[in-house]
């Protein structure tokens, strides 16, 4: 086993990998960039080389200068965590170079997977099943139309290099396919260099199931069964669960076998994941086709550790020092159900844009609480620490054991009640919002989920304006008597006037709208609360830090309230609410003057501009394309104009809020 490895991941996976090699007795060194120099994954290694500044171009992409970190400290082999150099084969070659082991597969087969339309032709030659589609070498656009006919509208354009969702087009019929043609190799030109596609069958109501495959060096294969995937948004997964609900044991066998195959093809080691679509078909039967391989630990690896009792990546570390993998197929075996939910910077509510800020309070659900009801938590972030615009959006993973799937959903539920987050917008309360669904809740799982489920997942209000308002009135009170010192009642502004019945009005925002409560001080030294149509007595109780308890309209009530400048974030068992307390005297400013300017969302990157300047453009009309944290942005035409100037040219990097062009009406 080694002694020393160095991990070229940051986040989460960095130290995720960092906890099985202390428990291995395994030395550790980070690598960082200047965002991360005091990240958590810097803290979890025994050593850390800093590498450059902070886009990964210039840190965590930097080969040469991992190479030599690696050098340096003496570390025997690289873990290449995900994303980043994971699935990069003239890394993983320059690594053997250098005489260090890449804990992860041979860079034959990385290549041989790392195209899509190259790998559906191995594995069609290894006999597992593909989705019918056209994977050839010749892209002229005739001959791609014809097949996308032979195989049956609708079809899905695909980038043959694409990854992270990025690089298709779903093509309804043969008059769009041209244009979808066109902007697809744009988008795959533009994000990958490589412009070549693959046409594939759309499969409908699909599933995304993926089976976890492992090798070793001395030719040994195993599955460790299936996880279903199928809740995403922007093809990006969401919800990840293991078994599959509705898998069958035949089934759960032939995907294993293929997917075995699949990496016996490529003569694979170390842990990889076969993803295949699943087809629903109206009787109850299930079809499965190969989508891809990613030859990589996938970042929902821990569900499957959850209902295997395995660490993967102590298995990695085995394999890859040459052990042979520790089990054989036929001892392992699936233990209760898992989820893992990936709690992501990012408003849903606004199409899923990736957000950025500083966490200023970042509660996780009590270790010891939850010790027995097994649920883990994956991190790389405390509280304080920034959500930079450099890297991806994911904040942390929810990962939860049952023994039964309805087990595992309500500990789910409970533990991201128990996340508060607050300082940068998150998908938390969507989280919660998608297991109440009835599609979820009676696993009708398939992609389209969240699109089925529109009405109910987006612009919820859990709370209602009542509750939110009562515990802003008391996070106010109780901020304005520890101001107050206690030996001086005369001094305390919360209304205490000895006799008479003294009234104050507070003026909030509220889901984009002004709302008012009256509160009354009353003389027998209660209190009285109106609002939103509601009136009751309201008392404070007892209140540990960031706990509030309070009595309002008959309902005795512990919520956490946290404050944050002007707003008062509130979470409550059935959910959070945000509610702005107005100060009467300001004045509303000019905060609709940016509405009609076309500026970045956030910090990132012009991938393309889709008009030039003195074209006429009508309102709704794309006109730029950015990408930040992994995302790709369309920034819409507010209205009908011509465009006057371009501000920025294609791969310039940009701030949040800088003006991208000029539109003049
Ligand atoms: P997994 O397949 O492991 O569940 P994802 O497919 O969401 O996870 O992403 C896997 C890795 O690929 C992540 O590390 C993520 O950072 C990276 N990734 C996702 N999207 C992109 C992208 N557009 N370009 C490069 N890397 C990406
Ligand atoms: P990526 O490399 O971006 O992960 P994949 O080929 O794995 O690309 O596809 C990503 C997602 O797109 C899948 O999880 C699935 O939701 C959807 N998808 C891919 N292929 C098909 C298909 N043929 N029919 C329907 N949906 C598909
Ligand atoms: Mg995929």
């Amino acid at each position: 086993m080694f002694q020393k490895i160095l991990i070229a991941n940051r986040g989460e996976i960095a130290c995720r990998v960092a906890a099985t090699a202390r428990r291995m007795a395994i030395r550790t060194v980070a690598v960082y960039s200047d965002a991360d120099a005091h990240a958590n994954h810097v803290r979890a290694c025994d050593e850390s080389v800093h590498l450059g500044g902070s886009a990964p171009k210039d840190s965590y992409l930097r080969w040469e200068r991992i190479l030599a970190a690696a050098k340096a400290t003496g570390a025997q082999a690289v873990h290449p965590g995900y994303g980043f150099l994971s699935e990069n084969e003239d890394f993983a070659r320059a690594c053997a170079e250098a005489g260090l082991v890449f804990i992860g597969p041979p860079p034959s087969a990385i290549q041989a997977m790392g195209l899509k339309a190259e790998s559906k032709q191995l594995m069609e030659k290894a006999g597992v099943p593909l989705v019918p589609g056209y994977h050839g070498k010749d892209q002229d656009p005739a001959l791609l139309a014809r097949e996308a006919e032979r195989i049956g509208y609708p079809v899905l354009i695909k980038a043959s290099a694409g990854g992270g969702g990025k690089g298709m087009r779903v093509v309804e019929k043969h008059a769009d396919f041209a244009a979808a043609l066109a902007s697809c190799q744009r988008e795959a030109i533009n994000s990958f260099g490589d412009d070549a596609v693959l046409v594939e069958k759309y499969v409908q109501r699909p599933r995304h199931i993926e089976i976890q495959v492992f090798g070793d060096t001395h030719g040994n294969y195993v599955y460790l069964f299936e996880r279903d995937c199928s809740v995403q948004r922007r093809h990006q997964k969401v919800l990840e669960e293991a078994p599959a609900p509705g898998m069958t044991e035949a089934m759960r066998r032939e995907m294993g076998e293929a997917a075995v195959a699949a990496a016996r093809a490529v003569n694979y080691v170390g842990a990889g994941t076969v993803e295949f679509i699943v087809e629903q078909r109206n009787d109850g039967a299930m079809n499965f086709f190969f989508m891809e391989m990613n030859t990589r630990l996938q970042v929902e690896h821990p569900v499957t550790e959850a209902i295997t009792g395995l660490d993967l990546v102590e298995w990695q570390l085995r394999v890859a020092s040459g052990e042979p993998l520790p089990l054989k197929q036929e001892q392992l075996q699936i233990n209760g159900h898992a989820i893992e939910a990936r709690i992501c910077a990012e408003n849903p509510d606004n199409n899923f844009l990736p957000a950025t800020g500083t966490l200023r309070v970042y509660r996780k659900p009590s270790a010891t609480a939850f010790q027995r009801s097994r649920v883990r938590i994956d991190d790389g972030v405390r509280e304080g620490d920034a959500i930079s615009p450099f890297y991806d959006s994911m904040i942390a993973k929810l990962i939860v054991h049952g023994a039964t799937r309805e087990e595992a959903l309500a500990r789910l539920d409970a533990a991201l009640a128990q996340t508060h987050i607050v300082g940068v917008a998150t998908n938390v309360q969507f989280l919660r919002g998608v297991l109440r669904t009835d599609s979820f809740a009676h696993a009708k799982l398939d992609t389209a989920l969240i699109e089925r489920e529109r009405a109910v997942l987006f612009d919820q209000e859990p709370l209602g304006l009542p509750l939110a308002a009562a515990a802003a009135v008391v996070r106010t009170l109780l901020a304005e008597r520890a101001q107050a010192a206690p030996s001086e009642p005369f001094a305390r502004r919360d209304g205490w006037r000895g006799f008479g019945q003294y009234q104050r009005r507070f003026d909030f925002e509220f889901r984009g709208e002004a709302q008012q409560a009256l509160l009354t001080y009353r003389r027998d030294g209660s209190l009285w609360l109106q609002v939103g149509g509601v009136e009751g007595a309201l008392a404070i109780g007892q209140f540990p830090a960031g706990e509030v308890e309070l009595q309002f309209n008959g309902l005795r009530r512990t919520l956490n309230v946290y404050e944050e400048g002007a707003t008062t974030h509130v979470f409550a068992p059935e959910g959070a609410s945000r509610i702005v307390t107005l100060d009467p005297m300001a004045h509303a400013g000019d905060t609709h003057a940016d509405a009609g300017r076309l500026t970045a969302p956030m910090p990132g990157k012009v991938v393309s501009f889709a008009v030039k300047a003195g074209d006429k453009v009508s309102r709704g009309q794309a006109l730029a394309v950015m990408e930040a944290m992994k995302m790709e942005h369309t920034i819409a035409a507010p209205a009908d104009g011509t465009v006057e100037e371009l501000l920025y040219l294609p791969g310039d990097q940009v701030a949040e809020g800088a003006e991208l062009l000029r539109i003049a009406a």
